[in-house]
């Protein structure tokens, strides 16, 4: 069968762009499959509709694209309430489905096949095709050059003739991918820096980028969890909280990354915590979406309590477009790459499949 991939502009907010003329080419000449792009589709990052039609792509309007392509690919949910597409059209982008099921009421609605590469395990072979890896590992950067913004000190120990400025203690929560780069970040800027995780493997990760971790006993882990964290008891979380406490009376700059899939994001930092963080504290919170990982943030808002800033954005990589859409651009491609070589059925596709063909 010989596809049809169609490119839809995403909402106005987006910066990132889902394809780029690069992947648009290698897709036409080695899998004879046909683009179409909506007119001004890569204007976030200036790039003329003539690079896309140069690489092989034709414009056409949105409701020729969602007549025709069999494939609809987008970051976000692109399709607006009204549209009609024919049953079976396969929407491809991150959906975040377990977190926003309410997302995929229209696709089931229509028929439509629903893929959301966050959902993709975290397997060697899924490497390549890791959306959430691309764009938590930006985030985890950015949330760092964004605390050096907010915050009215310096990161590393500068001595000058006068006095010497101590270094920024930065506390990591949750050293995923995007914690580990926030760590790396902070520790390359010349911070001290402390991390907490509930899997116990994060610690050696953790201390190989040369930071503290901080380590609580009686932890819960769950080998079929695929790696994820689960929901902790409640006298751990009690334990938990004494602890993060204590650490943020000697702590400048949180950067929250903690999350557990589909559930909302644990609370680790409450309002007492920051009540007696020193002043001019920045939190940095990555989960806000889901909640946040303190009590106080609010999600994609700047909080100011005290003289602490608590920042909410699960989507920093919106500031970092250029990188962020090559890595998506790289990762869909080996999504339908796979997807066109092994067939739909293949078990990693079917993974990210959120509506099934039933219409369940
Ligand atoms: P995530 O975004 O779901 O969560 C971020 C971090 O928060 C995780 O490390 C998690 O353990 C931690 N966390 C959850 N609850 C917490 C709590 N109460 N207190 C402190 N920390 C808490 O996770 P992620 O970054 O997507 O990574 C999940 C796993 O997948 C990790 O083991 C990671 O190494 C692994 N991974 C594997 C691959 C691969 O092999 N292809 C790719 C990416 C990630």
């Amino acid at each position: 069968m010989k596809h049809h991939l169609g490119l839809i502009k995403e909402p106005s907010y987006e910066t990132r762009v889902a394809f780029l003329p690069e992947e648009v080419k290698k897709l036409i000449d080695k899998y004879e499959v046909k683009i179409s792009i909506e007119k001004e589709y890569g204007s976030p990052l200036g790039i003329p509709d003539a690079e896309y039609t140069t690489a092989g792509a034709t414009i056409s309007s949105k409701s020729e694209i969602l007549q025709n392509s069999n494939l609809i690919l987008s970051i976000n949910d692109a399709m607006g309430e009204q549209e009609s597409i024919p049953a079976e059209t396969s929407f491809i982008g991150i959906y975040n489905p377990l977190f926003f099921p309410e997302r995929l009421q229209k696709y089931k609605n229509q028929q439509a096949l629903v893929y959301s590469l966050d959902r993709l395990p975290r397997t060697t072979l899924a490497q390549a095709m890791d959306v959430r890896s691309s764009l938590d590992a930006l985030s985890g950067y950015k949330a760092v050059l964004k605390a050096t913004d907010y915050y009215t000190k310096v990161f590393p120990m500068i001595t000058t003739a006068t006095k010497t400025l101590k270094p920024a203690r930065v506390l990591v929560l949750g050293a995923g991918v995007a914690g580990l780069q926030a760590i790396a970040t902070a520790k390359r800027l010349g911070a001290i820096v402390h991390a907490f995780d509930v899997r116990k493997a994060a610690g050696e990760e953790v201390r190989s980028l040369g930071a503290q971790f901080i380590e609580i006993e009686g932890n819960k882990e769950e080998t079929n969890a695929g790696g994820y964290a689960v929901e902790q008891a409640d006298d751990y979380k009690k334990r938990q909280q004494d602890r993060i406490n204590e650490q943020l009376l000697a702590t400048d700059l949180v950067i929250c990354t903690a999350n557990i899939p589909g559930k909302k994001a644990p609370i680790l930092v409450d309002e007492d915590g920051v009540k007696n963080m020193p002043s001019g504290a920045v939190i940095i919170d990555l989960a806000a979406e889901q909640g946040g990982n303190c009590s106080l943030t609010k999600n994609n808002e700047i909080v100011n309590y005290n003289s602490v800033k608590i920042l909410g954005d699960s989507h920093l990589s919106r500031e970092l477009p250029d990188a962020a859409s090559q890595l998506l651009s790289g990762n869909f491609f080996n999504f339908i790459k796979h997807m066109i070589e092994k067939g739909a059925d293949n078990d990693l596709i079917t993974a990210t499949q959120v509506i099934q063909t039933e219409n369940t």
